[in-house]
């Protein structure tokens, strides 16, 4: 019989019940160090005393209007991302899928508007994740996402991550738009060379192509910047925001220059939730908290200290990791065996971490961790590797 719930998730043996700060507590009363944030969500970690305040400030005050009026809240979040970053304009969503669709509307009504209606294709690329809608599937093109739900959108193109060359050789004034991870999240924690971000950007110029940055996973300060882009010094056309902006709250975003985003007057897109007074009190709560450079300068200095630790990590068990990578606190191992096993000892060992392709275990902690946790975390993977070896000798 199938289950009450869709069974769509594989999910683990665990059932947690309350949180604060890097740790959650499971149904049994053990408590586990969270490296996973909920997959870079709980960016503030758990239950954090200004996110809860603002979210039953707001739930006292009204829950919900529509967007049918103004909101103080979702205008004063709006204002404050214009002002942090190269967008003209916001529109909020209740998911990173979501923000995809509108982003894919948004470069096709651009070239629309411009006289150039079959001006539709999009360049993505291989091992990309952008969520789970149609156009978001078509988007990202791997078949063990879009097998049995065809047709797919068309208009997609695939090229390797991170093949400049196969670029060049694609892009010409019949592309809508390029849609790319700065750092590719499900896909293995990869993160593209400053030089090819900058190298896409001058292609897109050259071409007129938008250029459109999925930063649901590595932006909102992951890799110690507030946006991940900022590393290369180079601007995006467009940019697909969520996760760790509403740090645990349903929240997402695209964020556009003028330029790309006039094609969408009144009428041309909606969401009866986006940038609701509740999921935009929290949002501002966060911002206020990850866009000041104080707080991004920790990341910084966490993630050298997380990363250093790896390093001592992957060379203590050279039989169960190959190496670290990724940037900032959006950390990837790769494994040598199968890392459901490695995430699997984890679990016995009370540290929670994610899988990704390539055979990577992410390593995504609340970006406020405090140092003892992040040591703590590291202490029982290093137990949970010991473990994974112990069993594959015995
Ligand atoms: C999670 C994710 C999405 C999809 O976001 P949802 O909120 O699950 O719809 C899109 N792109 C990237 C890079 C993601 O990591």
């Amino acid at each position: 019989m199938i289950p009450s719930v869709l069974p769509t998730y594989r999910r683990a043996p665990l059932t947690f019940i309350s949180g604060e700060g890097s740790w959650l507590t499971e149904a049994d009363g053990r408590r586990f160090l969270d490296f996973g944030a909920g997959i870079a969500v709980n960016c503030l970690g758990h239950a954090h005393p200004a996110l809860v305040r603002a979210l039953s400030d707001q739930a006292g005050t009204l829950w919900h209007t529509s967007n049918l009026y103004h909101i103080p809240a979702q205008q004063a979040l709006a204002d404050r991302l214009v002002a942090a970053t190269f967008a003209d304009t916001v529109f909020f969503t209740n998911s990173g899928t979501e923000a995809c669709e509108l982003a894919v509307k948004m470069a096709r009504k651009h070239w629309h508007d411009r006289g150039h209606p079959d001006r539709i294709k999009i360049i993505a690329y291989e091992g990309s994740f952008h969520g789970r809608s149609m156009a978001a599937i078509s988007a990202a093109g791997a078949d063990g996402k879009t097998h049995g739900f065809g047709p797919l959108l068309p208009g997609f193109v695939h090229l390797p991550f991170g093949d400049t060359e196969a670029t060049d050789a694609a892009i010409d004034e019949t592309v809508a738009a390029v849609l790319v991870e700065p750092v590719q999240g499900e896909g293995g924690i990869r993160a593209l060379p400053d030089a090819a971000l900058r190298h896409l950007r001058d292609l897109c110029d050259r071409t007129g192509a938008l250029l459109i940055l999925d930063e649901v996973q590595c932006g909102m300060g992951r890799t110690g910047r507030l946006f991940a882009h900022e590393w290369a010094g180079i601007v995006p056309d467009m940019m697909m925001v969520a996760k760790g902006i509403g740090g645990g709250f349903p929240l997402g975003a695209v964020l556009a220059r003028e330029a790309a985003a006039s094609g969408m007057g009144a009428g041309t897109h909606g969401s009866t939730y986006g940038g609701n007074p509740l999921a935009s009190a929290v949002g501002c709560a966060v911002m206020e908290r990850v866009a000041e450079e104080p707080f991004l300068a920790e990341v910084r200095r966490k993630a050298g200290l997380l990363r250093q630790k790896l390093e001592g990590l992957v060379a203590a068990h050279p039989d169960i990791f190959a190496e670290t990578r990724g940037a900032g606190l959006m950390l990837g191992l790769k494994c040598r065996v199968p890392n459901a096993e490695v995430i699997r000892a984890g679990y016995e060992a009370q540290v929670l971490t994610v899988p990704a392709a390539d055979n990577v275990i992410r390593l995504l902690p609340a970006l406020n961790i405090p140092d003892e946790d992040i040591a703590e975390g590291v202490a029982r993977l290093d137990a949970a590797a010991a473990a994974v070896s112990g069993a594959r000798a015995a």
